[in-house]
């Protein structure tokens, strides 16, 4: 049986006061006895600040990204063994503004989830296709393109899936993140079976163990709906998870 994850991605928001009254308002209402994982990511200045208020909770903290470098003369740049070395437990790799705005491909994001898990980090790696791709019917071209990048990072295609079965898969339509509109259900149930069953037809055991989390405008209203589908293993919440009722709502039903 995998494991729920409900995961917050704080996104470039926030500052040291409400950084404060959102944990605490986590905290405050948050039961250890849960049976799902937490995690938030704050941006990275915020990072050893949420790893000390979270201290003794149940809560993991993650970064929202990584360098693809080990160390060096990279201007602006934070490390995996960074984010390892301040206590950090996962980072999010190839999220869709990263790749949209940041101009990441699928084979620098391959480079950032290996070293990832190189420092001891749990990657989630993001997938997720535009409304046109969607639309022309390519959806699974662009998830399956994004996941054989990091396949093909490696060795051979099994060494590949045995890093994938390290980590953590993120499905998140662009159309849906911070739009409102939430994929359906059913639209996201079906993207995540056929992930699933990608992965099965190379590895089963891997297809099997692997979390599928789903990602756009998930809320306290449509959460119930979403996790219960039976390949979806958690969520990734970016507006939601700045309100520590909305975000704690979620976790309930997880
Ligand atoms: P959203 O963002 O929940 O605000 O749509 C999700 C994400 O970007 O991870």
């Amino acid at each position: 049986m995998r494991k729920t994850l409900i995961a917050g991605n704080w996104k470039m928001h926030g500052n040291l006061d409400s950084l404060e009254s959102l944990v605490s308002g986590i905290k405050g209402q948050l039961d250890n006895s849960w049976q799902c994982d937490i995690l938030v990511c704050p941006p990275f200045i915020h990072i050893d600040r949420t790893i000390q208020l979270t201290k003794g909770s149940k809560i993991a903290v993650g970064g929202q990204n990584l360098s693809e470098q080990d160390q060096g003369a990279f201007t602006g740049e934070i490390s995996g063994d960074m984010l390892k070395d301040i206590g950090s437990k996962y980072v999010l790799v190839g999220h869709s503004e990263r790749r949209s705005l940041y101009h990441e491909t699928n084979d620098l994001v391959a480079a950032k989830y290996a070293k990832a898990l190189e420092a001891g980090l749990t990657p989630v790696l993001c997938v997720g296709e535009t409304l046109e791709q969607r639309e022309s019917g390519t959806t699974m071209d662009v998830v399956k393109a994004q996941i054989d990048a990091v396949l093909s990072f490696y060795q051979d295609n099994a060494e590949g899936l045995e890093k994938l079965g390290q980590g953590v898969i993120a499905y998140e339509p662009v159309w849906a993140i911070g739009t409102g509109v939430t994929a359906s259900p059913e639209q996201a149930q079906d993207v995540h079976a056929s992930i699933r069953q990608y992965l099965s037809e190379m590895n089963e055991a891997v297809a099997d163990k692997v979390q599928i989390l789903y990602g756009g405008s998930m809320k306290a209203a449509n959460a119930e709906q979403l996790l219960a589908q039976k390949d979806i293993d958690g969520g990734l919440i970016g507006g939601a998870s700045l309100k520590a009722d909305e975000f704690i709502a979620i976790c309930k039903i997880a």
